[in-house]
């Protein structure tokens, strides 16, 4: 039975209770994972390894996942290691005795600094045997590196990293390494770790009445729909509430029982955003909501903020202490010093907190227009003040997530829409709520679209008003939301928001600039990127210059493993995944030299877009978050051609 294991939390770890975690223990875990393919099997290692750690030294818990899923702190903190690969190097060089060059040439023909750190560690003697590493240890030092910042601090970084490498036993420096170039490159997604924490507390639930293995007193079906369970209320609480020092600390003390009631969303800690589904057709509206009470709005063309006004000790709004937080729960506050200043001409009295999703557009106050989201993102990302913010905006309130101490996400959309208007004011030009209509014949959603674009707004967003499926679907990319962009209308293809992992050189007029770049999807799951076509069309020469600039720092020696492409691509230089660009195209096709999605739709093709042209660079968007393999695959299945092939040999029969 897969879903039991034989693993005994105490007798089967490499450490005693009480001790501090050791550094090895992590970096076994993960040396097994990388050699494992089957995903169950990794969660099932990975939920032993914190059954473990849970029993016996259950403070170093949050660490060891920090550790796993290669961050510091929770994404608003914006805490980030920033070093160069070139910086890595040259510790490793100087720890064993190498030249610069030696590593970087070695690195360049294994494809991997951390395999590279690990071989020239273990041909290395030391004299003295350095403090054997510990988890909570490690992770300081990487959070002390990342607070690191100024003229020094890059010789300071350096001699960090040199104490913990030539401590390093084992397979640690592979994974110490791989951490500081911030890619495991095991194939450990965030869903992964919250399966196998949800797995170890099923197994070993914590709390007062601590069992080693409940699973074992559990019939299979039994305790795999309960670990189903505990995998939906993990996920759920971590989306809601996106801090993992909150949701362990719960967790540890309570087990699965008190997170839901004791850890849920609160001013402050941004929730992951309700998303929506492309629609190709105002016909597919209706197909969909037929029957149900929808509405319109316009979608506007700006940035998403989540909105957070906490209450003062004196149940005042306390505007001082107001945050903004970006779609990717990156805190933008310095961003919007203009925003902030006017907050409390928003909120009516009796407001004491709320969270507001909202969507933040440029604006030309002289015509009153809205302007395009390429002019929002020429402004700075941190403004001094108010007075400081060169390109203004409007915002465009279309959601209310919380009020007064109660989070409304498990409230229709009626209800919502109806504690905004009555609690909110509005403000032409600043604050103003998402223009809507509640349609419901096909000319309507049509006749408002064509509205909805006149005043330079994206398309629609169509969204379930009434009953059950109305409630704000944290995280969900969910089908009660739906967008109706005007391009998908137009007949020219949807979107697809690509990474750029290789670009070639500009040739001609081009010449001095990139001309052309490689660019790839995500799969979570492989954790690759998956080429997905060349991209060399639908570029100014600005946005070759912009491009260009932005890529120099990402410029890396050699493509990574975890890019799959053809070498008929090889690009003529090769990036790390960091700038995400949308993309138009006429059509997906399946295709022999490309390999996004591959062995999803067809064993050996992947899928590629035809004409592509670039639209923008996104970057409100991780590499992480571009599209996805699967989402690849969702699109090209859409296409009505693709449709109506499937469908003929149905016909046929
Ligand atoms: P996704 O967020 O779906 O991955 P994306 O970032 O490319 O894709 P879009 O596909 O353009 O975003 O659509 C969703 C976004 O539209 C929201 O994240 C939000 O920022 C924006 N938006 C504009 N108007 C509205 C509205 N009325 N309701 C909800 N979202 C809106």
């Amino acid at each position: 039975n897969p879903s039991k294991s034989k693993y005994h939390p105490i007798k089967d770890a490499c450490w005693s209770k009480g001790e501090p975690v050791p550094y090895l223990a992590l970096a076994k875990t993960l040396d097994l994972i990388e050699g494992t393919s089957a995903r169950l099997k990794i969660i099932e290692i990975l939920s032993n390894f914190y059954r473990s750690v849970m029993v016996l030294t259950s403070e170093d818990l949050l660490p060891c996942i920090y550790l796993c899923l290669n961050q510091l702190a929770p994404a608003y903190h914006s805490l980030e290691l920033g070093i160069a690969e070139t910086y890595l190097m040259k510790a490793i060089g100087q720890c064993t005795g190498r030249t610069l060059a030696q590593v970087k040439s070695a690195v360049q023909k294994c494809g991997d600094m951390g395999r590279v750190a690990e071989q020239a560690r273990a041909a290395q003697k030391t004299m003295f045997a350095a403090p054997k590493l510990q988890i909570r240890k490690v992770f300081a030092a990487l959070k002390e590196i990342a607070h690191m910042t100024g003229q020094a601090s890059v010789n300071k970084k350096i001699n960090k990293i040199q104490s913990l490498y030539v401590a390093c036993r084992d397979c640690e420096a592979r994974f110490l390494i791989r951490s500081l170039e911030g890619k495991l490159r095991i194939g450990l997604a965030e869903q992964s770790v919250l399966h196998a924490l949800a797995l170890a507390v099923a197994t070993t639930p914590p709390g007062p009445n601590l069992q080693l293995d409940a699973a074992q007193h559990m019939s299979a079906d039994k305790f795999k729909a309960l670990v189903e369970q505990h995998v939906a209320v993990v996920r759920r609480t971590y989306c809601e509430c996106p801090d993992w020092a909150e949701l362990l600390h719960e967790l540890l003390r309570g087990g699965v029982a008190a997170l839901a009631s004791r850890c849920s969303m609160r001013v402050g800690v941004p929730l992951r955003p309700m998303l929506a589904h492309p629609t190709r057709a105002v016909r597919d509206v209706l197909a969909r909501f037929e029957n149900e009470e929808f509405t319109c709005e316009y979608k506007y063309d700006g940035e998403r903020a989540q909105i957070h006004v906490p209450a003062a000790p004196d149940d005042k709004p306390d505007f001082a202490n107001a945050a903004i937080f970006s779609r990717n729960q990156e805190n933008n506050t310095a961003k919007y010093p203009d925003v902030l200043s006017r907050l409390p001409t928003l909120l009516k009295e009796g407001v004491s907190s709320c969270v507001l999703d909202c969507e933040a557009v440029a604006f030309d106050a002289a015509n009153g227009k809205l302007l395009p989201f390429q002019v929002l993102s020429s402004r700075k990302r941190a403004c001094a003040s108010a007075e400081d913010v060169r390109v203004p905006v409007c915002v465009f309130v279309f959601d209310l997530l919380y009020l007064n101490g109660a989070p409304l996400v498990g409230s229709t959309l009626a209800h919502r829409r109806k504690l905004l208007r009555e609690h909110f004011c509005t403000q032409p030009g600043t604050w103003q709520f998402a223009t809507s209509k509640d349609c419901s014949t096909i000319e309507e959603v049509q006749l408002f679209l064509e509205e909805a674009v006149k005043e330079s707004c994206e398309g629609l967003m169509v969204k379930m008003l009434t009953g059950d499926n109305s409630k704000y679907d944290i995280a969900r990319r969910s089908h009660n939301w739906l967008k109706l962009k005007k391009d998908y209308l137009e007949g020219v293809g949807d979107t697809v928001d690509a990474v750029i992992i290789g670009a070639y050189r500009g040739k001609g007029k081009r010449a001095g600039v990139y001309g052309g770049f490689l660019v790839a999807c995500y799969d979570p799951e492989s954790e690759q990127f998956q080429s997905l076509c060349k991209l060399g069309t639908g570029f100014s020469d600005e946005d070759l210059q912009i491009l260009s600039d932005m890529l120099k720092e990402h410029i890396i020696d050699s493509p990574r493993n975890y890019y799959n492409y053809d070498s008929s691509h090889s690009a003529d230089v090769w990036t790390s995944a960091a700038v995400v660009v949308e993309v138009r195209c006429a059509d997906l096709s399946l295709s022999p030299a490309h390999r996004a999605a591959i062995a999803r739709l067809h064993p050996h093709k992947g899928v590629s877009l035809r004409f592509p042209r670039f639209v923008r660079v996104r970057e409100d968007k991780a590499a992480e978050q571009a599209t996805t393999a699967a989402q690849v695959a969702q699109l090209y299945l859409a296409q009505d051609q693709i449709k109506n092939q499937v469908k003929q040999p149905d016909a046929a029969h």
